[in-house]
């Protein structure tokens, strides 16, 4: 209600950022801090410790939400009795248990195991997937009764509830995707559960629920140590990805961002859903299927709100009861809209990698004729590192920086090209497996400040390209 505010974590690749908005979404104040190691789960709690106590405290008494994103398909084993004791230390979203010799043996095994039972083509088919990364765990060694399996936003969620025993990892429908959460029933799924496999890792499956659902009241010990009032609550997350997607306020059908921080991530509304794990493409749901709908999911509703008026034929006024009893029929019938995309291990990174720091880029950005393609034809992963995800999966795929000019500005229009050419044939990936035609694309992360890349990725998309 009115004067409280809410505040959003976002675990990202880099660092942590955090931001206290008020109801109408305005943002009250900010603070970041970059990682010293991403996947030191202490430091999550740590950084997610200070980045509170940075928030003034004349703000923090008026918290009433606080919630968590995380990158996807980062998850850890902990154990139920004491969440914040891990038992499996994190596999980050670029680990690929196909490629990494401490889980390639179990991953090839684990990948037969499941493209037995798994839908064709299935998210969770691919090295990369949380599924995959829990059933080498497994495999590597049986998952013990009191182990519990946790996305990064859960495991930091969870401790901001202080979360004890069974039932204390909850985790939110776009973070599960990846462990093969069906987003069409709102359960996992049959194929899962009921396998032989299933029977063994089910049970440390997190309870799932909606992203921005209210799951609980934050820990005594916070609430004392941040002078958070007592009736404040802990909202289930979302992936970083997402987060960014919903900050940039895209609401029609055809609308995407991109977000170009270390690593390339492209998302887009669409009316219909997509999935094919052989080019790294899948759909999140961003629709709230008449459930619990708490203040942090304000956008999402409207969203499907514009989304149903669109549908009957109005610009607005839709029946928000009808719309309960749809959903509450039909769980998917309220599911308007996906948000489809996928995820590239091309990205920012590599210019840090390749030496180029924010002046230099924007010195030698400056000195590219944004209308002329460069001659260099580069795959820019980061040097020492194969694989890709988006938009093919290959974990073979091997990174290409040669030749390499004497020219730096040179180097760099070849980098710069090379990544807007991953996304550009990214969109049209999604388009070819039947999403909705792209008709706009938002820009966030650190690439986001370069003008000269933002005009040349609007000619090679053809479509408006704006921060
Ligand atoms: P993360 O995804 O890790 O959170 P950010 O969104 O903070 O990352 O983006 C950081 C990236 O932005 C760095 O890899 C950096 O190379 C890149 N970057 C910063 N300034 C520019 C620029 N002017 N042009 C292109 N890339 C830039």
């Amino acid at each position: 209600s009115e004067g409280q505010l809410g505040v959003g974590f976002d675990f990202g690749t880099s660092g942590v950022r955090a931001v206290v908005i008020d109801v109408e979404g305005e943002v009250k104040f900010d603070s970041s801090l970059r990682w010293a190691a991403p996947d030191d789960p202490d430091e999550w709690l740590r950084a997610a410790d200070t980045l509170m106590g940075d928030v003034p405290l004349a703000l923090r008494k008026r918290v009433s939400r606080v919630c968590f994103s995380g990158t996807s398909a980062s998850c850890l084993l902990v154990d139920v009795h004491d969440p914040c004791r891990v038992t499996r230390g994190p596999r980050m979203y670029s680990y690929n248990t196909l490629t990494e010799p401490i889980s390639m043996e179990a991953a090839r095994r684990a990948l037969g195991a499941l493209e037995q039972i798994a839908p064709d083509k299935h998210t969770t088919l691919s090295g990369t997937s949380a599924l995959m990364k829990l059933v080498c765990w497994h495999l590597e060694s049986p998952i013990a009764p009191e182990e519990a399996f946790s996305h990064q936003a859960d495991y930091v969620a969870a401790h901001a509830r202080g979360a004890r025993g069974p039932g204390s990892i909850v985790s939110d429908w776009n973070n599960a995707l990846k462990a093969g959460f069906d987003v069409d029933t709102l359960r996992w799924p049959g194929w899962l559960l009921e396998s032989k496999l299933g029977e063994e890792i089910g049970r440390c499956l997190p309870e799932v629920t909606m992203p921005g659902a209210v799951v609980g009241p934050v820990s005594a010990s916070m609430a004392s140590r941040f002078n958070l009032p007592p009736t404040c609550s802990v909202v289930a997350g979302t992936t970083d990805s997402i987060a960014a997607f919903i900050a940039a306020d895209a609401t029609t059908p055809g609308h995407a961002v991109t977000s170009l921080g270390s690593t390339l991530a492209v998302k887009m509304l669409s009316e219909r859903r997509v999935e094919d794990a052989s080019r790294g493409v899948y759909s999140h749901r961003l629709g709230n299927a008449g459930r619990d709908r708490g203040p942090a999911n304000a956008k999402v509703e409207e969203i499907n709100q514009n989304q149903q008026g669109r549908r009957e034929g109005g610009s607005d006024g839709v029946n928000a009861d009808d719309a309960d009893a749809d959903a509450d029929a039909d769980a998917d019938a309220d599911a308007d809209l996906w948000l489809v995309g996928g995820a590239s291990n091309v990205g920012c990174a590599v210019l840090r990698v390749e030496g180029f720091e924010s002046s230099e880029l924007e010195a030698r950005s400056s000195d590219i004729d944004p209308s002329t393609d460069s001659p260099l034809e580069y795959y820019p992963l980061q040097r020492g590192t194969v694989g890709e995800r988006f938009p093919t999966n290959d974990p073979l795929k091997k990174s290409i920086l040669e030749p390499r000019p004497e020219n730096r500005t040179e180097y760099l229009h070849g980098l710069l090209h090379a990544i807007a050419r991953v996304e550009s044939e990214g969109y049209a990936a999604l388009e070819a497996l039947g999403a909705t035609k792209l008709n706009r694309v938002d820009t966030a992360g650190g690439g986001a400040v370069n003008p000269t890349w933002m005009a040349m990725r609007q000619r090679m998309l053809g479509v408006p390209t704006v921060v």
